[in-house]
């Protein structure tokens, strides 16, 4: 029953660990992380208009510059086809308007889980009405391109989340199995009780004296004091 419990433990730390490894990377990443060059491109929404977009990214995070296309305007000397993720909420706009501009900012690994953007009109455009939605602004930067904002983003990107959330969880869960696995080992070595620690030389129960836990019979046995013999003396010890 106790086992039952601390394996319970074992994995709630786990997750919890987990968890907030995957957000303080993404914290981390948004914050420090250093920017590659630019890509321009377009990217196309399903039956909808194209947008003009640049990208940057680098270790954990994705900036992204989108400009819906002016109807009249000459496409790009070259343009390149980039994929919007998943997260990026486009612009809807005015439909009066017949441009509007985003910034965003995703972080996160290895998936993108937390998200941050700002949406307007260009139309409307004053510096005021960039406000960042989800995000925590470090620095507000250079609103002209490269833009050099600083934003820790804090929306949730749910996919990331969880599959990041389980790939940490399981490492810290990995690492703490090994970690018991070693602190054991050495107690089993040192004739200890390998649940609390306790010495065992000298008790000849078949349960530790302290915590109550089954002695299995290598925890004595390694240290060479069989049960036979720790009854009869006990200051025989091995050379
Ligand atoms: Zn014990």
């Amino acid at each position: 029953m106790r086992s039952s419990l601390s394996v319970i433990v074992l994995i709630l730390l786990s997750a919890a660990l987990g968890a907030a490894t995957c957000i303080g990377i993404a914290l981390a990443a948004a914050r420090w992380s250093p920017i590659g060059p630019p890509l321009r491109g377009i990217v196309a929404r399903e039956r909808g208009p194209l947008w003009d977009a640049s990208t940057v990214s680098g270790r954990g995070i994705q900036r992204w510059h989108i400009t819906r296309q002016l109807r009249y305007s000459l496409p790009l000397a070259a343009p390149m086809r980039l994929k919007a993720p998943h997260w990026l909420p486009f612009p809807e706009g005015d439909t009066r308007s017949y441009m509007s501009e985003m910034e965003a900012v995703g972080a996160g690994w290895p998936l993108i889980c937390l998200h941050a953007e700002n949406i307007f009109d260009i139309m409307n455009f004053s510096p005021t009405a960039r406000v960042w939605r989800n995000g925590y602004v470090i620095e507000h930067g250079s609103t002209v391109q490269p833009f050099t904002a600083i934003v820790v983003p804090l929306g949730p990107v749910w996919k990331g989340l969880i599959v990041n959330t389980l790939v940490f969880s399981a490492g810290w869960l990995a690492f703490m199995v090994v970690v018991g696995m070693i602190r054991a080992h050495v107690r089993r070595c040192r004739g200890c009780c390998t649940r609390c620690g306790y010495d065992l030389r000298g008790s000849a129960g078949a349960r530790c004296p302290e915590c109550g836990g089954r002695i299995r019979s290598q925890e004595r046995g390694h240290h060479r004091i069989g049960e036979e013999q720790s009854a009869t003396s006990q200051s025989q010890s091995p050379p």
